[in-house]
């Protein structure tokens, strides 16, 4: 089958921001975003700038989304928030299994498959995140490990499997500025689309994220299973994320 995936940029701002900083920060990727040609450009802000995100992009052709969801609708869950909240703020995205989430938080795969299927259901691409530690990757654990944590989620099914977008992010990489080479980083790629594949989902967009940035996004964008990037750092500055998103 010929390659229709469409290039996808997204940014991570992770906890940083304010209502100040982030008026700059849109306006710079709404009005540079042509420079981004045919690839799709998306912010992921903290819930509290969901609206300031939802006002200053609606109509453009950057979308937004969240960092996180709850597996829950509603409920006695204080401080969570649910797929249908953030469909209320014109939401297209949430990250699910951010490597942050896992190590600070103890997300585990069977929970961030939950969260996958929660977004799913209110109509949102979850946007899942895999990647190994540096040890997983000494002792050669690579594929067992982002096997493992692709399990459950594959286990969704083949119809929320083709719905789904997959970040590999090896966390030796994030916010490290240690990029994995294109190599590493394809050879990774291609061990996940082989497992799509065999689910009937070998057109989900698989994205590479770990310390990109301008200077490094053309050769790993170059790799034939990658479709684009999650960045964190870079995602900051508007220049630097649309010369990404223009590499
Ligand atoms: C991330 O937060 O998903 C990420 C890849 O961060 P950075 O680009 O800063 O390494």
């Amino acid at each position: 089958m010929s390659n229709t995936r469409k290039r996808l940029v997204m940014g991570n701002w992770k906890m940083h921001g304010s209502l100040a900083a982030n008026a700059t920060l849109l306006d710079g990727l709404v009005s540079g975003a042509a420079r981004a040609g045919d690839a799709e450009l998306a912010v992921c802000a903290p819930f509290p700038y969901l609206a300031q995100a939802r006002d200053a992009l609606a109509g453009t052709q950057v979308s937004w989304g969240a960092q996180d969801v709850s597996i829950h609708a509603q409920g006695a869950y204080t401080g969570e928030t649910s797929a249908g909240m953030l469909a209320d703020f014109g939401c297209v995205w949430v990250l699910c299994g951010h490597s942050e989430r896992r190590a600070l938080h103890g997300e585990t795969s069977a929970q961030v498959a939950a969260k996958a299927a929660s977004a799913l259901a209110a109509g949102l691409t979850p946007v899942v995140c895999v990647g190994e530690t540096l040890a997983d990757r000494d002792a050669d654990q690579v594929e067992c490990v982002i096997g493992d944590q692709l399990d459950p989620v594959l286990a969704l099914g083949a119809d929320a499997v083709r719905r789904l977008v997959i970040a590999y992010e090896p966390v030796w990489a994030i916010g490290t500025g240690r990029t994995a080479t294109p190599e590493q980083a394809q050879a990774v790629h291609a061990f996940i689309r082989r497992a799509l594949e065999k689910r009937d989902a070998g057109q989900v967009r698989i994205l590479y994220g770990g310390s990109v940035k301008a200077g490094n996004a053309a050769s790993l964008f170059a790799q034939p299973d990658i479709d684009g990037a999650l960045v964190g750092g870079a995602s900051l500055a508007a220049d630097e994320f649309l010369n990404i998103a223009a590499a």
